[in-house]
């Protein structure tokens, strides 16, 4: 696939935007500089998938769009860390529905994403399509329906916005009918991954499930794209509120003046930054992991220098289902 047949592809519908995905080493091998060899073996212990929207993105090797979504020999290679480093399955009162915190819950819809991110946390989960099912997402359901101090439902996965509309607004529809269910949010990657899935028709179906919250997620400020930009607005513009979970990973936005860039950038579509993680100690994933102390140096940083609008809560997820801590 040359760059200018790239740029065509993602002006078409984003469903066949990702049905032209890169999902193979020798697909790959085609359009970048990679070791064949070591990316289908890293692709069969942890699917791959880079669309063209993605993919026409990357400049070079060792890029930040580049080390975010191509296989990494180190996945496989280094065995440190856990397969589940919060705990998430000892806190499901039903498969793929996880209560950690008494009013909410993290209930995830769907099993794919826009893009594999080599440093997800669901790693074990994501592209598994036996992780969500018709049954897991009814039972969910009925969990949260018999459960009345459960006010929030967040709604995750893999990516809850790579169901169809359709499907999307049935779950809605449901959860809308519940009485103390009185937020719902979304969170999804691709006003970054896949902005094109952010059309018209979405945004005028979501606008009838206010309170309604979208959380994205960013990473570099270079992936705020025109196309990014006008997802993103789209959103705004339905009057739902956008915040964005920043990842602090090596190589990428491990560094003062692109996380500056990034909050700024973020504003300036009027996206708040929301959490800004340190890398959760995820089987496949330590050549993104930084040293706590870099991301205090960063918070303060931003802290001091600019508005509290730019600054994220960073926070550590603990391993074990300990939580969300605040530093
Ligand atoms: C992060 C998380 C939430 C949401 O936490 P907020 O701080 O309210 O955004 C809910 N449930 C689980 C299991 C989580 O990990
Ligand atoms: S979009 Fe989110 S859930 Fe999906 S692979 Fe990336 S980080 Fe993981």
């Amino acid at each position: 696939m040359s760059r200018a047949l790239l740029k065509q592809i993602y002006r078409q519908p984003w469903e066949e935007i990702l049905e032209q995905s890169v999902t193979n080493a020798r697909e790959l091998s085609l359009v970048l500089d990679v070791n064949e060899a070591e990316v289908q073996e890293v692709a069969s212990h942890y699917p791959m998938r880079i669309n063209p929207y993605y993919l026409n993105l990357i400049r070079q090797k060792g890029d930040p769009f580049y080390s975010q979504a191509v296989p990494c020999i180190q996945e496989i290679s280094d065995r440190r860390g856990y397969e589940d480093p919060l705990g998430e399955e000892s806190l499901s009162p039903v498969p793929g529905l996880t209560h950690k915190y008494p009013d909410r819950v993290l209930f995830l819809v769907s099993c794919r994403c826009a893009m594999y991110c080599r440093f997800c946390n669901r790693k074990r989960k994501v592209g598994r399509a036996s992780m969500v099912t018709r049954v897991s997402i009814r039972e969910g359901i009925s969990y949260i329906r018999k459960t009345p101090r459960v006010r929030d439902v967040l709604l995750s996965g893999g990516d809850p916005l790579l169901l169809s509309d359709r499907k999307l607004f049935e779950i809605l529809s449901e959860l809308k009918s519940i009485p103390h269910v009185e937020i719902i949010r979304i969170g999804t990657r691709v006003p970054c991954t896949l902005p094109q899935r952010i059309t018209p028709e979405l945004v005028n179906m979501l606008r009838g499930f206010h309170p309604l919250y979208i959380n994205t997620h960013f990473n570099h400020p270079d992936e705020i794209t025109a196309e990014a930009s006008l997802a993103c607005e789209r959103l705004s513009d339905a009057g739902i509120p956008v915040g964005c979970q920043t990842v602090l990973l090596k190589g990428v936005n491990d560094d003062t003046d692109v996380m500056v860039s990034l909050m700024r950038k973020l504003l300036s579509i009027r996206v708040r930054p929301y959490y800004l993680f340190q890398a959760d100690l995820v089987r496949g994933t330590s050549h993104f992991w930084t040293p706590v102390k870099r991301g205090l140096q960063i918070i303060t940083y931003l802290r001091t220098n600019f508005s509290g609008l730019c600054v994220p809560h960073y926070a550590i997820d603990l391993p074990g289902g300990g939580g969300k801590v605040v530093l």
